[in-house]
């Protein structure tokens, strides 16, 4: 079967990104510029201008490109026309949260409430299932997976294995059935990592799913590991975010250096980065979350 890639986009604006939050704290944010909205759409016109060439003769397109938005609560109770636009436009809606609190912060029930709540929103805005979460800045850990079951969603992509980033969190999956790319933690979940570049004996592990690590990796580097991920799971599972694809955005002057490094570089570049990224991969089919799990469980 041809490869598959999972592109992933995390639903947030420039000001609710974890390196700021003590620069700009949580009652503030609503009096931030919203810029999502118009970064979703260049994605979305992105996509599509993929599918167009993609179309045969007859109109119709072959092997659709379809990406997962997790979307936060926050955005989608303000911009709710923008969730429904996502899912008109053939990808799958998920969940990211509601406030962008880390999930291993929250007290259990707390973060009970807000699965529960992010998940009730985004289905009441699209009428239809979420199956999917992703935990802002990927803090899983293995009890807060059980609860992200027990709230009724199918699958969590949460994991990030690059243990370097002292936030990511930490799971132990090697007791569970891995097929492709995704681990089935029990009859109903499965965990759908974001895709990292193992290397050599000792198996250490670079980051190469997205985010920051796509924007200061040089292409030509970048599609090499991709290609090395996908030899081994056929897949490969790739994240970013809106703001990432925005040099305009409002500078957060008061950060530290290395969060300001880690947040600005190469934002004027990452939008024709991701068009060569989709272009390069034209062969490989650019499927949803749920659309992967559903032909795994058929295979
Ligand atoms: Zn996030």
């Amino acid at each position: 079967m041809q490869s598959s890639i999972l592109i992933t986009v995390d639903v947030e604006d420039w000001f609710q990104v974890e390196n700021f939050k003590t620069y700009i704290p949580f009652p503030t944010w609503s009096q931030k510029e919203l810029r999502v909205e118009k970064n979703v759409h260049r994605l979305l016109d992105l996509f599509d201008s993929f599918n167009e060439q993609r179309k045969t003769n007859d109109g119709l397109t072959k092997n659709s490109l379809k990406a997962t938005f997790f979307v936060l609560g926050w955005i989608a109770k303000r911009l709710p026309h923008l969730v429904r636009e996502i899912q008109a436009r053939g990808h799958e809606v998920a969940s990211h949260g509601f406030n962008h609190n880390l999930c291993n912060e929250e007290l259990k029930d707390r973060l009970k409430q807000d699965l529960h709540d992010s998940k009730k929103l985004l289905e009441d805005i699209i009428n239809a299932p979420v199956f999917g979460y992703r935990a802002p800045s990927f803090s899983i850990n293995d009890d807060t997976l059980k609860i992200i079951e027990e709230c009724g969603y199918l699958y969590d992509s949460s994991f990030n294995s690059f243990a370097m980033h002292g936030r990511y969190g930490k799971i132990l999956l090697n007791n569970y059935a891995k097929q492709g790319t995704s681990y089935q933690t029990s009859n109903n979940f499965y965990e759908l990592p974001v895709s990292n570049l193992t290397l050599g004996k000792k198996c250490f592990v670079f980051p190469w799913g997205g985010g920051a690590y796509f924007r200061i990796i040089p292409f030509s580097i970048f599609k090499r590991g991709v290609e090395s991920i996908q030899k081994k799971e056929n897949a490969y599972l790739f994240y970013m975010h809106p703001w990432e694809i925005d040099p305009d955005q409002p500078r957060v002057s008061k950060a530290s250096a290395s969060f300001k490094f880690r947040h600005y570089i190469n934002l004027n570049k990452t939008f024709s980065k991701l068009t060569r990224f989709i272009k390069y991969f034209s062969q490989c089919r650019f499927i949803s979350c749920r659309q992967y799990l559903d032909e795994i469980a058929d295979s």
